[in-house]
């Protein structure tokens, strides 16, 4: 009974929103468990496939990776919540927190990882192997493992003398759709003050990157014999027209916006597809191109989108041809936490590297849309993400582990 009333109490600190969707939630047993040392846990996380993907015959449900974690941290004094993401069936989020009040610290991890070539890996992706200082296997640094070094980090403290709260949060489907990260806003309004993502930098601070957007656009027009172009309407040369105004946009976007934090410095707009058309001697009926856009923080991808349709309307005003445009995927937001913000400051301190910018997206964008200040920053190294034979190296553990126990004591104790 009373650690009913402490477990509500931890909650309701957690979160404003009442337990009204008591069916998704896993209570907390405190029921004990023994939790692995730091390779033994990062082998049990390895084992549990938990591929996300468009592709649905690649893709698996997380929830044995989610109820591996749901254990460890109810283990380890946590009160544990666990949620369906709404609409995406056998996807799950997990939100772990000891202590109450504001400003806490949120570590924070996707729980699946890519697909993999079978046939490209030396060994199993699921079985965790170790060899040459190195601990190979589907997750291990993108970023499974991340747990493990935040299990391993948290049981060493006293989590009784906490006075600002540690939140965890573990994700569904970053490689794919990002919906577990969206699901968390409507949920908490704000989980905590400071944000740590514990994708693989090689642990140094990250604390911008560019946004993703990708669009078709598709014009169809009328076909007819190629002897008379009055027969017709060629959806070709719209799509000439087309591409002229995207190098023109492309071209004010980059005097507009830049920012030297990043190795391209300018947003970048690339022609990735095209198909249309069939024979020489026909009109070109229908022709349809893909376009890749990755705008830099402060460039809102909604605004662009608006942007672009409003130009290649006008431009084709007159041409009798119809656009479509096909979102291919929602788009990353990109990401810019202040240099000035406490989180970035003890990033900084703690490893002594300044916050960088990179390349590719994260879940950072919707935390930040918490209201936290959120920076990317975890053990392994990027270059082994999304690669066959993917490992973690054995001399990231050591300094993960201190560098998540001082982020701790820094912010909650
Ligand atoms: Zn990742």
């Amino acid at each position: 009974m009373a650690k009913n009333v402490m477990y509500r109490r931890q909650l309701s600190a957690l979160t404003s929103k009442k337990l009204t969707d008591a069916s998704s939630i896993i209570m907390s047993t405190f029921h004990a468990k023994n939790i692995p040392g730091i390779t033994g846990a990062i082998e049990k996380l390895i084992k549990i496939p938990s591929v996300s993907s468009f592709d649905s015959s690649l893709d698996h449900s997380n929830l044995k990776v989610i109820e591996t974690l749901h254990d460890w941290f109810t283990d380890l004094g946590f009160t544990v919540e666990v949620f369906e993401v709404p609409n995406h069936p056998g996807k799950f989020n997990l939100v772990a927190s000891t202590g109450s009040g504001p400003d806490g610290l949120v570590l924070t991890g996707h729980t699946d990882t890519v697909p993999f070539d079978e046939g490209k890996w030396t060994q199993s992706p699921f079985e965790l192997t170790e060899k040459d200082q190195r601990l190979y296997g589907l997750g291990s640094c993108d970023m499974k493992g991340f747990f493990a070094f935040i299990t391993e980090a948290v049981r060493e403290l006293d989590l009784g003398k906490l006075k600002k709260p540690l939140i965890i949060v573990a994700t569904a489907d970053e490689e794919s759709s990002m919906c577990g990260a969206k699901a968390l806003k409507p949920r908490y309004p704000q989980l905590g003050r400071h944000c740590v993502i514990g994708e693989p930098t090689s642990l140094k601070p990250v604390r911008m990157h560019k946004g993703i957007f990708m669009e078709g656009i598709r014009l169809t027009g009328l076909s007819g014999h190629s002897s008379n172009p009055e027969l017709g309407r060629n959806a070709l040369e719209g799509l000439h027209r087309v591409i002229s105004e995207l190098v023109d946009w492309r071209q004010e976007l980059q005097n507009r916006y830049q920012n030297p934090a990043f190795e391209v410095e300018t947003p970048t707009l690339n022609f990735g597809h095209i198909h249309g058309g069939d024979n020489p001697n026909r009109i070109c009926g229908q022709c349809e191109m893909h376009i890749d856009l990755r705008p830099l923080p402060g460039m809102a991808i909604d605004e662009l989108r608006e942007a672009m349709h409003t130009r290649l309307s006008h431009r084709l005003q007159d041409s009798g041809l119809q656009i479509e445009y096909l979102p291919l995927f929602d788009g990353i937001p990109a990401m810019e936490t202040a240099s000035d913000t406490a989180i970035v400051k003890a990033a900084e301190a703690l490893t002594g590297y300044t916050a960088e910018a990179v390349a590719f997206g994260t879940e950072g964008p919707y935390f930040n849309d918490m209201a936290m200040n959120t920076i990317i920053m975890g053990p392994g190294s990027i270059d082994q993400a999304h690669q066959p034979d993917e490992y973690l190296a054995l001399d990231q553990i050591k300094p993960g582990i201190r560098i998540l126990q001082e982020m701790i004591k820094h912010f909650c104790f």
